[in-house]
């Protein structure tokens, strides 16, 4: 982040795309009624006695997603996004639902996705150990200030929090409902968690996964397409909730693994981001979020 200019920043809330429409989503999503002072929207996920609510931020935040399961009884959430009023329009509608918050789960070190965790004051924030290391390496090498000159001192957390690093891969329990947590090195993150309702149907892609948008560079972009092609030959689910974007379907993997091939070719071919952005934005002309091909610039150096 700390190499993109303001002008970059600029260009990226010019971006403010169209809203995905309704009619690509799964049958059983459907919009929900969101406060009408939030600056993202709502969209549920009914799966039996399990209903997810996936807060959607606005462009400008790269449709960073986080995703509220509700149990008969309790609140599982998972990511915390990037803006401080988004993160506290996702614990308002939380505590709307009238029931505690069992835990927030970091499913990977990026900040779009921990700058809130802040905001979720005296509720348990966990993730693994690898993840949190990388929170932290983020603070100390500045990130908070640096984004604070890009978004503002009032939309960066004056005081950040680092995620407990007491989370590990395996099953859990939570109010009768099983979660199954599997953890990947070096995909979109250096790690990444990715977390499965397996009597549901559902698998929480977040990052592995951006829904109808460009995607940022990642760290292996190999790697990142054999785990998606692991993922989807396991074919044991039919809701995809990704990190940017709306709810999906298995589908989308199939989408996501072309594009990563074409922006793994463009990259190898040339020693200009400029190229590898022009790419992809002639091949996906209706792509969301296309600030966020900005960082290409800091993964392709001009030789
Ligand atoms: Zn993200």
């Amino acid at each position: 982040m700390n190499a993109l200019s303001r002008r970059a920043v600029l260009r990226m809330m010019g971006a403010a795309g169209a809203v995905a429409a309704l009619g690509g989503m799964p049958n059983l999503t459907r919009r929900a009624r969101a406060q009408s002072s939030m600056i993202g929207r709502i969209v549920q996920t009914l799966k039996g006695d399990v209903t997810v609510h996936t807060y959607i931020a606005p462009p400008t935040s790269f449709l960073v997603t986080s995703h509220i399961v509700e149990t008969p009884n309790q609140l599982v959430i998972v990511d915390t996004q990037f803006l401080q009023t988004a993160a506290r329009d996702v614990l308002a509608y939380a505590e709307s639902l009238g029931k505690p918050i069992e835990r927030v789960i970091l499913s990977h070190q990026h900040p779009d996705h921990s700058s809130g965790g802040n905001i979720f004051a005296g509720i348990p924030f966990v993730t693994t150990p690898a993840i949190a290391e990388g929170v932290q390496a983020d603070l100390d090498a500045g990130g908070v200030q640096q984004r604070a000159g890009l978004v503002g001192e009032s939309e960066v957390p004056a005081e950040p929090r680092v995620p407990e690093a007491s989370f590990e891969a395996g099953t859990f329990e939570v109010d009768g409902v099983t979660f199954d947590a599997q953890v990947y090195d070096n995909a979109e993150a250096p790690q990444q968690i990715v977390l499965r309702l397996p009597d549901h149907g559902i698998v929480v892609a977040q990052d592995l996964v951006y829904t109808n948008g460009h995607a940022f560079p990642g760290t292996d972009r190999q790697n990142w397409i054999s785990i998606l092609s692991e993922l989807q030959s396991a074919g044991d689910f039919d809701t995809l909730l990704s990190g940017h974007g709306m709810p999906t379907s298995p589908g989308e993997i199939t989408q996501m693994i072309q594009y990563l091939s074409l922006a793994d070719e463009l990259a190898a071919n040339t020693t200009s981001a400029d190229d590898v952005i022009a790419g992809l934005t002639a091949e996906y002309p209706g792509y969301e979020v296309e600030g966020i091909l900005q960082f290409w610039g800091l993964f392709i150096q001009p030789s």
